[in-house]
């Protein structure tokens, strides 16, 4: 993909370390943008050649979704948690998803 690739070149050099000169990614970068509202312009011309969905950054809090951030305007996206299976570690994502059922089985006890 030829943004990817672009972007790629952009990232590089504010790379602090080893795994971001690995992997560039921009949205640690976009997150500290302020005023808040130019966040939601560059997600949305993000958005017009599609998010790519960063392969570091997910988070499950319990239900079907999780949610994934796009690697380069930290636009968030929910995904069916499932999905993690085949994009990370599988044990990990295993782990917390048995450690939140667990909590939530307890809350509601
Ligand atoms: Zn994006």
């Amino acid at each position: 993909m030829l943004k990817s690739k672009l972007l790629t070149l952009v990232a590089k050099p504010f790379a602090r370390n080893e795994q971001q000169r690995e992997y560039p990614q921009l949205w640690y970068c976009v997150c500290r943008i302020r005023p808040k509202f130019l966040i939601k312009i560059i997600q949305f011309v993000c958005g017009l050649t599609g998010h790519e969905l960063s392969k570091t950054e997910w988070g499950y809090g319990g239900g079907k979704y999780a949610d994934r951030w796009c690697r380069w305007c930290n636009k968030r996206v929910r995904v069916p948690k499932d999905s993690l299976y085949f994009q990370f570690d599988k044990n990990i994502v295993r782990n917390l998803m048995k450690m939140l059922t667990n909590q939530n089985r307890l809350r509601k006890e």
